[in-house]
């Protein structure tokens, strides 16, 4: 089959279509991908202002698979790509007002103040913890409770799920949000166990644990991946075109988009959907399928991120770490902070110190309806005394995203295997995109790779 006479057209150009498109793109498709907004990258918004370099959306990556180095090889962005500083691997969560640092260690653990004696002795517990019925349709809170204890939910799988969901874990399915603990309790019958005995099995696959990963961006910050992908695909990507709907016909689909207020339109054999779920509602919208519903029911609360600067002199602790988490039984107006200049230097002057601090979320968003300026004046009260930094910023930059990250709530099992169904009663359609196969950069390059396999497939 001539590949160039296939026409691919994939929505968005964030990681999930970009990624997705490199693969394509290398094995001669005819593609075009079709992006909203005039810049690529989607989430990944990187910003230099007053020597400040922010990242609005993810500030750093976990090199969870080797397709990651891969992709940076090829689009020469390999001379460009930094790891996080050594010292960036200690952890803080705050306690009474205290920051503590997440052990590491069975030394630390035993002498940590994090956790009371009886939560430590609770974990001794874990291995014979049987395995619940509850099955799909348990919460992490839940899960983790049942098999490690309360304490080790509030105080660190509490303030780990603000963390990466800006989520709640009450409201999270531990099976859809964290595939990987699921499946230790369900292959191995325990987390102990499981991280023993499934190292063997990553190493097989060239996969690294989240926890061993390492943490990476590029000197100018995570939007230069999708810009280097983008320069790849050249005049493939379209810009300020916003796709409103697809179209099925007997042989293709019809792709109906906005470009500079003008309609157009692509004839496609394959039609790549990469666009959040409430997006992917409206394009799809269909009232004989329940695509919609499944599409629209998917929650993303909002974020607000703060950036701070302040002079290093005017910090009262040492910056020795990521930065910290907090949970919610602490009852601050933020849920933690990336100590961002010292895990990457040269995001900030050597005599500054750059922050990035998430506010809302799951957990919060109502602090996000209405707000006001008062609101980010609290939180940056709040932030000065756990850090003990006796001046104010020197530099403040917000941005709100209404729509953050999509949350994989209890019961998302039904859209998971509808997403399966619909893509098989509608070949050709292919939907991706951070609401399926994990929201992390590098979840969404895994699945970049899994989505290219399966058009392949189809084409085939
Ligand atoms: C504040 C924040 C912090 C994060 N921090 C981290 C982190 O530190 N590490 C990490 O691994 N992950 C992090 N994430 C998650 C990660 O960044 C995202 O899950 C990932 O980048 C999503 O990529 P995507 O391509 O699936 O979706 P998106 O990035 O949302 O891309 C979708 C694209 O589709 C476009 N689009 C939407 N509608 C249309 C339409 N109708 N027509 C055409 N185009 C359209 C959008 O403009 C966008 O460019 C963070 C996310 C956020 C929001």
């Amino acid at each position: 089959m001539d590949k160039c006479t296939i026409k691919i057209t994939i929505l968005g150009a964030g990681i999930s279509g970009l990624a997705t498109a490199f693969w394509l793109n290398k094995d001669g498709f005819d593609l075009t991908v079709l992006e909203s907004k005039n810049e690529p990258g989607g989430s990944m918004i990187t910003r230099y202002e007053d020597g400040f370099l922010i990242d609005y959306g993810p500030n750093s990556g976990l090199e969870t698979t080797p397709l990651i180095g891969q992709i940076v090889e090829e689009i020469g962005l390999k001379d460009e790509m930094i790891y996080a500083a050594e010292k960036a691997n200690k952890r803080y969560i705050l306690k009474n007002d205290q920051l503590h640092a997440l052990p590491t260690s069975p030394g630390a653990f035993l002498k940590t103040k994090l956790f009371s004696t009886k939560a430590k002795l609770r974990l001794l517990a874990e291995p014979f913890v049987v395995k619940s019925k509850e099955g799909y349709y348990q919460s992490i809170s839940e899960f983790v409770k049942r098999r490690l204890g309360k304490e080790f939910l509030d105080y660190a799988i509490n303030p780990f799920v603000a963390g990466v969901f800006a989520g709640d874990p009450d409201r999270l399915s531990v099976k859809s949000a964290f595939p990987k603990l699921y499946r230790l309790e369900e292959l191995y019958g325990g987390l102990f166990k499981g991280l023993v005995l499934g190292a063997k099995e990553r190493k097989t696959r060239a996969e690294q644990s989240k926890q061993s990963a390492r943490m990476f961006s590029f000197e100018t910050g995570m939007q230069s991946f999708p810009r280097s992908i983008a320069a790849k695909l050249g005049d493939k990507i379209k810009y300020n075109c916003h796709v409103e709907k697809v179209v099925k016909s007997e042989n293709n689909f019809k792709v109906l988009y906005n470009h500079n207020s003008k309609s157009e339109e692509i004839i496609s054999d394959v039609v790549l959907s990469t666009v959040p779920a409430y997006q992917a509602a409206s394009i799809f919208d269909d009232k004989e399928n329940p695509l919609f519903d499944h599409l629209n029911k998917i929650y993303y609360p909002p974020v607000k991120v703060l950036y701070l600067g302040f002079r290093k002199a005017s910090v009262g602790r040492p910056l020795d770490g990521f930065g910290f988490l907090i949970p919610e039984k602490e009852n601050k107006a933020f849920l933690g902070a990336i100590w961002s200049s010292t895990i990457f230097p040269f995001r900030a002057r050597d005599d500054l110190a750059a922050f990035t601090l998430f506010i809302g979320g799951a957990r919060s968003p109502e602090l996000l309806d209405n707000e006001n300026e008062k609101l980010v004046h609290n939180v940056i009260e709040e932030f000065k005394k756990i850090m003990n930094i006796n001046s104010d910023p020197i530099f403040i930059k917000k941005m709100l995203w209404p729509k953050a990250i999509p949350q994989y709530s209890i019961g998302y099992i039904e859209h998971e295997k509808y997403f399966q169904m619909f893509e098989m009663s509608n070949p050709g359609i292919f939907l991706s995109g951070n609401y399926r196969g994990g929201i992390s950069v590098g979840d969404c390059i895994k699945n970049s790779e899994l989505t290219y396999k399966k058009i392949c497939k189809h084409i085939t």
